[in-house]
Parts: C-alpha cells; sequence; structure tokens
C-alpha cells in the first residue's frame, strides 16, 4: 500500500508530497520547504518512514527547499533534473527516469515552460502525478520569469499530462485558493487556460497578459534552490531548543523523553500543570516540581525564571503540551512536555514522590 500525505505550507501556499512504501518503510518528499523541515522530519519519524529522498519538480522562485537540511538529518539523497543547473545533488534526474522507493517508483516526465528544468512525477501505476508549477488547478504556472515559455508549457502539458489516463489524480506545486488534488480528466475539460478546444497560441496569449507581481522571494530563494538549500553561513541557529535532546511532534510539540530529562533535571524549571488533588494524589510527583494547575499559569506565568528551560508535566502528557503551547505564547523559548507524564513516567519505573503504588 502506498503511505501519501500532502502538506501544506501556509507562506507560500506550497504543496509538500510524502510518499511512502508500507513494507519497506522507503519513503520520499517532493518539494519540501526550509521553514517546514522540523514538521516534516516530525511525520516522517512518527510514521516510521525512512527518507530515501528529497526530490524537486524545479527551481523554486518562492520558498527555498529543504532539501539540504533533511539530507543533513537523514542523509536523504537530494534529487533534481540535470536541466535544472543547481549545484550539490546527489543525483541529476531526466525525462524517463525512475526513482525508487521501497517496491514502488515514480517516474520521471520532462515538463519544462515554467522553467527549463520542470518535471512532472508519475507515480509507477499512473493513478497520481505530481505537476509542479507546470499545471495547476484550474490554472498553470506562470511563464514570464526565470525560463519561462509558454509554448513549451502548452506543449508540455498535453504531451506530457493530458496523455496519463482520465482518472489519474493531479498534485500541483502550489495552490492558492486552497484547492488540493484534481484529474487529468478534469483538467483536459475545464482548464480555462488549457482545456477543451484551446490551442496553443491562445494559450500563449493569455499567458503574455497575465500581468502578475513578481515573486516577493526570487533574489533569495532562486540563488539559495541552486544550492539545493544549503544556507550561506551558519546554520545551528536553525535548530531551536538546543538545552536537551528533545523531539518535535507533528503536532506541533517540543517533547523531552523521561530519560532525557532525568539528564537535565537540575537545570531546568519542572512545573506540575495537575491540579492540587492529582499532585498530592496516588500518581505522586516529581522530586521539584512546582504545582501550578494549568488554569492558573497564565497570570502566574511572571513565578517562573525566563533564562532557565521549562519542562512542564501533567498525567498523560494532554495538559502539559497545552502549558507549553501557552507558555511560548507567554514568551518563554525553551519549553518542552514530559512525554506521557506521570503515567509514562510511573510505568519506566523513574522515583515519585507521595505516590501510592
Ligand atoms: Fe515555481
Amino acid at each position: 500500500m502506498l503511505i501519501f500525505r500532502q502538506l501544506i505550507d501556509p507562506q507560500s501556499s506550497t504543496y509538500t508530497y510524502l510518499l511512502g512504501d508500507d513494507k519497506t518503510r522507503e519513503a520520499v518528499l517532493i518539494d519540501t520547504v526550509f521553514e517546514q523541515v522540523r514538521r516534516d522530519a516530525a511525520l516522517v519519524n512518527e510514521l516510521d518512514l525512512k527518507l530515501v529522498a528529497t526530490i524537486e519538480t524545479h527551481v523554486h522562485a518562492d520558498h527555498v527547499t529543504g532539501a539540504w537540511l533533511l539530507k543533513r538529518q537523514f542523509s536523504s539523497q537530494i534529487l533534481v533534473a540535470k536541466a535544472s543547473g543547481a549545484q550539490g545533488a546527489d543525483r541529476y534526474v531526466i525525462n524517463g527516469d525512475r526513482i525508487e522507493f521501497g517496491a514502488r517508483y515514480l517516474e520521471v516526465r520532462a515538463t519544462p515552460g515554467h522553467t527549463d528544468g520542470c518535471l512532472t512525477y508519475v507515480l509507477d501505476d499512473e493513478s497520481m502525478a505530481f505537476t509542479g508549477d507546470c499545471l495547476l488547478i484550474r490554472g498553470s504556472g506562470r511563464t514570464d520569469f526565470q525560463q519561462g515559455d509558454a509554448h513549451q508549457m502548452y506543449r508540455s502539458i498535453h504531451t506530457q499530462i493530458f496523455t496519463l489516463p482520465d482518472q489519474c489524480l493531479l498534485y500541483p506545486g502550489h495552490d492558492y485558493r486552497g484547492l488540493t488534488v484534481t484529474s487529468v480528466a478534469e483538467e483536459r475539460e475545464f482548464n480555462p487556460r488549457l482545456g477543451g478546444q484551446i490551442g496553443e497560441a491562445d494559450f500563449a496569449g493569455y499567458m503574455e497578459n497575465l500581468s502578475l507581481p513578481h515573486p516577493k522571494q526570487i533574489a533569495k530563494a532562486v540563488p539559495a534552490n541552486m544550492r539545493c538549500g544549503e544556507p550561506e553561513g551558519a546554520v545551528d541557529a536553525l535548530d531551536a531548543q538546543t538545552w536537551a535532546p528533545l523531539t518535535y511532534t507533528f503536532a506541533g510539540i517540543w517533547e523531552i523523553g523521561p530519560p532525557a530529562y532525568e539528564e537535565v533535571a537540575n537545570q531546568v524549571q519542572l512545573i506540575d500543570v495537575r491540579e492540587a488533588g492529582e499532585y498530592s494524589g496516588p500518581l505522586g510527583h516529581i522530586e521539584g516540581a512546582r504545582l501550578i494547575p494549568l488554569a492558573e499559569l497564565s497570570k502566574r506565568s511572571a513565578e517562573l525564571d525566563r533564562d532557565r528551560p521549562i519542562v512542564a508535566v501533567c498525567r498523560s502528557g494532554a495538559r502539559s503540551a497545552q502549558a507549553v503551547v501557552l507558555l511560548q505564547k507567554a514568551g518563554f523559548s525553551d519549553v518542552a512536555n514530559l512525554a506521557g507524564g506521570m503515567l509514562r513516567w510511573r510505568a519506566a519505573g523513574y522515583p515519585v514522590k507521595d505516590g501510592g503504588d
């Protein structure tokens, strides 16, 4: 079975796609976004996948790829189009290549027009294709910068995408209205720029008169993407929260496991956000934990030291996750949730004060 997730970067309206093979757990990510790497890495880890490659549909002008950062974390290969001219990739793909993940693969189709190096990736059974900024839902990528060429784009779409099976689902690189998926049959019929009887010259005329604003990120994004997302200068600043070995969850919470907490216990502030009755109840509490029930946390946050990291704990880890969110909103930067709460802490055999058996 195919593991499939569609993720969005709201800032640039970029879609990132995760595809995995459920047996071998090998997976690839298409079109990652630098600022979303922490999220994507959390998902890869939570789904127990092995990221084998990051793949670009093209050299983006509106966001920086997360390929380099993900390679640093997962040793994943960076794949880009040979025609992109990008430096620092592990593999340069061309039309007809196959990108394998477990027992599955993506077929590479050259679909230039938005840029020279634009590729569309077609799943092995032709049930889905990832069109990047070539074909968009009821639209198309722009052709007025980089190596844009409306005539080439029209031919790419008609020969490489509209020739796929009618029911083949098409997943674009962006959508600015929040639409997520379309199909070959739909776009062939209803795409207002390219569908029905619209000819190449009609399309070119349409594209020449779009008058879109210049992309805000282009001056920064294109050079960075030509290096496959490798930053210039120091990158350690990107790794927030270095005070302990923390895990970032796909839910968006920083967590610390009981063993890691033990390591840093004397350097951090532990707050127990349960009710007083629970704190002194049968589960007990952790040595040194300060009781601040979740409902009181906002008004009592001034009691906390801003210069020392904070770990929050509750019964199961739910209320303390909320405490982490609340404290981060209040401006505390180094905050983590004790994963699994008192239940996991006790199950793992760590000591408690005042608890029963
Ligand atoms: Fe683009």
